[in-house]
């Protein structure tokens, strides 16, 4: 037990930090070392199993990453852009596997992330599930193949809380098009249609979104020609998805050379 890669969960009461909390300590390939949570937040002191209701997994929740991060080899870090540009600069100066989950960084934030991934392993994706990586893979593989007789349409669904439109998934997928296609998703990127749009434009990238109940995240890439289709689905159901791409992540950090890499070096895609 003792020489599996003690990992490091922050922004533990958050969704995902729960989540990564109860899978890395049911791992058999990782230790969950410690839990970190922002200064006088009521879990600081006490064990991460009871925080979150069940029974303890003997692991405290800090708000020292310091002394957290000088028992671990990684760090898995959902929260959000200011935070975790902190925890960069920290995890690159104990040289620990940071794996970012994050999402909504900044150009400034990837600056420094830049800065700390000259010292330290950093894997960022904006979505780390194993089948959205597929899926981003094999839709650059298609837009490659099919000519501009083929529309490409994203369409994705969320949660009715969800705050963003295209979904950063969906921005992903449309951008994996057009790096197909060999052509810029800002040149032609058509999203939010309504009323007279007039027809289609030829070679234009198509997004719609759906929002509503409690959907975790569905995406449909449509390739659609004169008498025929093809569309690649994904549907997430259980946010363990990005959990468990998270704990391959910090896995396959150990022992990579300082830089940056994402999900698709992770997975060999
Ligand atoms: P959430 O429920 O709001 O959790 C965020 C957690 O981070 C909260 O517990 C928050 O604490 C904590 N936090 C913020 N600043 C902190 C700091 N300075 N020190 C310690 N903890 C801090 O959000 P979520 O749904 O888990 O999502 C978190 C992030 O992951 C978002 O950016 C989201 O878009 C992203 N995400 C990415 C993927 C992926 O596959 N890449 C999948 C799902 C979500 P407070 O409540 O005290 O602010």
């Amino acid at each position: 037990m003792a020489d599996l890669p003690g990992i490091v969960v922050t922004g533990a009461s958050g969704r995902m930090g729960q989540m990564l909390a109860r899978s890395i300590a049911a791992s058999d390939r990782a230790r969950l070392v410690a839990c970190i949570e922002r200064e006088g937040h009521p879990w600081i002191g006490r064990d991460i199993g009871e925080c979150m209701g069940g029974a303890a997994m003997g692991v405290l929740v800090t708000d020292d990453p310091l002394e957290a991060f000088a028992k671990a080899q990684g760090v898995v870090d959902f929260t959000a852009p200011a935070a975790t540009v902190g925890f960069a600069a920290l995890a690159a100066q104990a040289r620990l596997v940071h794996v970012i989950g994050t999402t909504g960084l900044e150009p400034a934030d990837l600056e420094k992330l830049e800065a700390a991934s000259r010292h330290a392993v950093i894997v960022r994706a904006g979505n780390m599930s194993l089948g959205v990586n597929l899926l981003v893979r094999m839709t650059q593989k298609i837009a490659a193949a099919l000519d501009e007789d083929w529309d490409v349409e994203v369409v994705e669904a969320h949660h009715r809380m969800k705050v963003d439109a295209p979904s950063g998934t969906a921005l992903m997928l449309g951008r994996a098009a057009a790096e197909g296609r060999g052509i810029s998703l800002e040149d032609h990127m058509d999203s939010g249609r309504h009323g007279i749009t007039g027809a289609r434009k030829r070679g234009d990238i198509g997004f719609s979104a759906i929002r509503g109940g409690d959907v975790v995240g569905e995406h449909d890439v449509i390739f659609a020609a004169d008498g025929e289709r093809v569309v690649l689905r994904h549907l997430a159901t259980d946010r363990g998805i990005f959990a468990r791409g998270a704990l391959r992540a910090v896995l396959w950090g150990q022992g990579q050379k300082p830089g940056q890499y994402d999900m698709m070096d992770v997975l060999g895609l």
